[in-house]
């Protein structure tokens, strides 16, 4: 998985952030300037969502973004090396993570907390081997239920990472449940040591809740304009109480003709921390 030193990673989240699922309107332009940034022979790029595999696939076909080098799925709880069509799981990344639920798996996770307000579990196809996911109101008591949560899991000495969304345009919360290793911004250093690259040549892209941990680290990184005020205001005091804010760009808009929405704001974000990618594709029309 080695690469060479001016290698570029793209680390994206998907729903709302490369695929325009949400209630904004993409430029026409962005996703096209995107599949030629992708495939320059210096860009490698990263999917980074909460999609397993086979949703992964389904939204390739169905938005026609490129095929990845790399899929970080299921939350930064599975990585992925795509070659020639082949989804190679890197088991190593798996088994470094597991540990930190004490060997134990969703359902006797699930067995500790179903009682508590508000939670309900997520269809199969959505769980994990280190993802227990649930639906929660969308104005759900977090603080306290969390904190509940994690009362719980210590007492039986499970260390988790609890990451809560809102999804707006179901109207309502999302809770994963991971171990305390995992996240999305673990995931993405993983990949960069394993890959040989440089943070440096490295940008993440996001727009929600289980964004934040990758978007307000010490990577590169762009909150694409079609975020919402609140996960804006919450990725700006995050960046800045880890004194991280040049690692944060959010993206305005107005940038070679297009709205700062998806891959539009991706490309924005990009073009700020490396704005030599700009010539692999400002050549196509907006
Ligand atoms: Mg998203």
């Amino acid at each position: 998985m080695s690469a060479a030193e001016d290698t570029i990673l793209i680390c994206t989240d998907l729903d709302r952030t490369l695929l325009p699922n949400g209630s904004q309107p993409e430029s026409a332009s962005a996703r096209p300037r995107f599949g030629v940034l992708a495939a320059h022979p210096d860009v490698r790029i990263a999917y980074v969502t909460g999609r397993h595999q086979a949703l992964v696939d389904e939204a390739i076909a169905e938005y026609g973004i490129p095929v990845p080098d790399y899929l970080i799925g299921d939350v930064g709880t599975s990585i992925y090396h795509v070659q020639d069509g082949d989804w190679q799981p890197q088991r190593g990344w798996q088994e470094e993570i597991s540990a930190s639920w004490g060997g134990r798996d969703g359902a006797a996770l699930h067995a500790l907390i179903e009682d508590i307000d508000g939670l309900l579990l997520q269809e199969p196809a959505k769980q994990g081997p280190c993802k227990l996911s649930y639906y929660t109101p969308q104005d759900w008591e977090r603080d306290a239920r969390l904190a509940e949560i994690e009362a719980r899991f210590e007492a039986n000495d499970i260390a988790a990472n609890l990451v809560w969304s809102l999804d707006e345009h179901a109207g309502s919360g999302l809770l994963d449940v991971l171990p305390a290793a995992a996240s999305k911004l673990t995931a993405v250093q993983w990949l960069i040591e394993r890959v040989g690259l440089s943070a440096d040549h490295t940008v993440c892209s996001g727009d929600s809740g289980n964004d934040l941990a990758m978007l307000t680290g010490p990577i590169n990184a762009v909150l694409v304009a079609n975020a919402t005020a609140d996960v804006r205001a919450d990725a700006a005091s995050l960046a800045d109480a880890a004194g991280l804010s040049d690692r944060l760009y959010q993206a305005k808009g107005g940038f070679h003709g297009m709205n700062g929405y998806y891959a539009s704001g991706i490309l924005e974000g990009i073009a700020h921390y490396l704005p030599q990618t700009l010539e692999f594709w400002s050549h196509i029309d907006g």
